[in-house]
């Protein structure tokens, strides 16, 4: 199959790597920044000089992209959907929304592309190791056709019904990262404040019954101070406000992701948006004039 993978950055990356490495498939490449082009080149993947370029050739196109504004830019102003053969595939792996995912959809039914919504969960380190989750919203057939690339990236891919399902689920789980991180910080800050040593506070934590991946995966980076390179805080900031968007086109409240939401906008606009994602610790850190760091 020829695949033409579009967006090379923290998933798209190792994700693009994988498709490489497997040796089934011609894989093209494009990334706004040339510079990312270059490693998955050295590995065997085939450099596009446009996005209509890559789109012409592909059977498949699998965008890894920030968010709804860059991928109705790729998909639509910069010609993606418009250059793709007809029958071809589109599996977008970013996390988007529910109107943009309508708005693309009725667009690929039009130019008869075959659209799955297929966001990720699984971090960098999963992208790596191909261990992802994939959450897939579309036509069941579609999922059927494309499932073998999709194993290729993922471990665990889940069908979820139509169009958009994929993405919900993915908003709906994320928030519970963004939650959790500004928990743990609050109860590590309780804890040491109370005088508790900061590696025996989290170690507590991690054995007790607020134990997650949250406290096992972003608990050391609080504490080294360095706040976990892997993920921005303007893309947390992003994932927040797709949760908000969704719970008011469903009518729905839900306070806590509004107060978290408001810090990692604090955040974004103390910090910006490409610095590590637990900076919005730091705020609390700040105010509270405790710096968890050892
Ligand atoms: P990233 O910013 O590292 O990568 C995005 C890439 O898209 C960049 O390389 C950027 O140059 C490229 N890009 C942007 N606009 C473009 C355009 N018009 N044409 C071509 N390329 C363009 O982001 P990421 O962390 O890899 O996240 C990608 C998606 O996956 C996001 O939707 C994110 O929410 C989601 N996600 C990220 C993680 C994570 O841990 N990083 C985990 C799960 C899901």
């Amino acid at each position: 199959m020829k695949i033409g993978f579009i967006g090379l950055g923290v998933m798209g990356g190792p994700m693009a790597a994988n498709l490489i490495r497997q040796g089934n498939h011609t894989v093209q490449v494009f990334d706004s920044v040339a510079a990312k082009m270059e490693p998955l080149c050295d590995q065997g993947g085939i450099p596009a000089g446009s996005i209509k370029a890559l789109a012409e050739k592909a059977d498949l196109v699998m965008t890894s992209l920030p968010g709804p504004k860059q991928i109705t830019a790729v998909a639509l102003e910069e010609g993606m959907l418009n250059s793709m053969p007809r029958g071809a595939g589109w599996i977008d792996l970013s996390t988007n929304n529910l109107s943009t995912c309508q708005q693309l959809l009725s667009v690929a039914n039009e130019k008869g592309i075959e659209y799955l919504d297929a966001p990720v969960s699984g971090g960098d380190e999963g992208a790596r190791a191909g261990s992802l989750t994939v959450l897939v919203g579309g036509n069941k057939s579609v999922h059927d056709r494309f499932l073998p690339i999709l194993k290729s990236i993922g471990q665990h891919i889940r069908y979820l019904g139509l169009h958009g399902a994929g993405y919900s689920a993915k908003i709906a789980q994320v928030v519970l990262c963004y939650l959790h991180s500004l928990a743990l910080s609050e109860a590590l800050m309780l804890g040491v404040k109370g005088g508790v040593d900061r590696q025996q506070m989290l170690s507590i934590i991690q054995n007790s019954t607020g134990k997650s991946y949250v406290a096992d995966r972003y608990g050391p980076p609080i504490l080294a101070g360095d706040y976990d390179p892997s993920f921005s805080l303007g893309l947390a900031l992003k994932d927040m406000n797709l949760a908000i968007e969704m719970a008011e086109d469903l009518d729905i409240e839900l306070p806590l992701c509004r107060l978290t939401t408001e810090t990692y906008r604090k955040a974004v606009d103390e910090y910006g948006f490409d610095a590590n994602h637990l900076k919005a610790v730091r705020l609390l850190e700040e105010k509270n004039q405790l710096f968890l760091q050892t």
